[in-house]
């Protein structure tokens, strides 16, 4: 059995828009379909309570999640291991693990973490380093 599957993106956020899924999935999904380099999805303020609104089953009318609630989803996935401890509502971080992003091309810092390492249960690392054969404790040092 092969160790990685690809994910297409764009079928991530089409599915993301699908309101019976339960609202942490859409949240992970739309992380997926955003995801850059380390596996970051960068937000505006506020831009997940949109992305992510809430139906309500009976009416079929949406409304919006509380910050409060939008930071229980993100508690929830990290809980899960499907999210690294440091996302946040700003950049939701999905951990090496589970996805390995390390494109070779724009790398260009997350914003609100300041680099662009990947996430994994040991700390940060740098799967293209790995790949140049630089070990991970060092990777890791230089993320501090
Ligand atoms: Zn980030």
């Amino acid at each position: 059995m092969p160790q990685w599957w690809k994910l297409r993106r764009r079928t991530a956020q089409e599915a993301a828009q699908a309101l019976m899924l339960d609202p942490a999935f859409r949240m992970w999904l739309i992380a997926v379909g955003r995801a850059y380099q380390g596996g970051h999805a960068n937000f505006e303020a506020e831009e997940l309570r949109t992305l992510v609104p809430k139906m309500n089953r009976s009416t079929g009318e949406t409304s919006l999640y509380s910050d409060r609630q939008i930071g229980r989803l993100i508690k929830d996935l990290i809980e899960a291991g499907i999210l690294a401890p440091a996302s946040n509502r700003r950049c939701l971080v999905i951990p090496f693990t589970l996805l390995n992003a390390d494109i070779q091309y724009s790398p260009v810092p997350c914003p609100e973490h300041g680099h662009d390492l990947s996430w994994t249960p040991d700390g940060w690392i740098d799967p293209v380093a790995l790949v140049d054969g630089l070990g991970v404790a060092a990777t890791m040092r230089k993320a501090g």
